[in-house]
């Protein structure tokens, strides 16, 4: 599955409903979920860690269908020729502590 492939599924199961909540409401639990992520890194189980991450970035992508953004092309834009900086890979910009 693509981002591209995902996002569509996230608008096929929920545009509707997160159309209804809206943007500022769809980001508000788009942050409990990055709170709960923050939660299973800190003392989760490996399952417990991959869900948090399914979560967010299902929130992540459903804010991209919420304000318009094709999080694919917004992704492959910005990254895909390498780090956006100086344009390698890996990125070999000074590393700041
Ligand atoms: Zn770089």
């Amino acid at each position: 599955m693509t981002i591209a492939d995902f996002q569509k599924l996230m608008a096929d199961l929920y545009l509707e409903h997160d159309t209804r909540r809206g943007l500022g409401g769809t980001f508000m639990w788009f942050m409990e979920e990055v709170g709960e992520l923050s939660t299973a890194l800190r003392s989760g189980t490996r399952e417990e860690i991959e869900n948090e991450f399914a979560d967010a970035f299902a929130w992540l992508t459903t804010l991209a269908n919420l304000a318009g953004i094709d999080a694919d092309a917004a992704v492959t834009r910005k990254y895909g020729t390498g780090c956006p900086c100086c344009n390698t890979s890996p990125c070999s910009c000074v590393q700041k502590p």
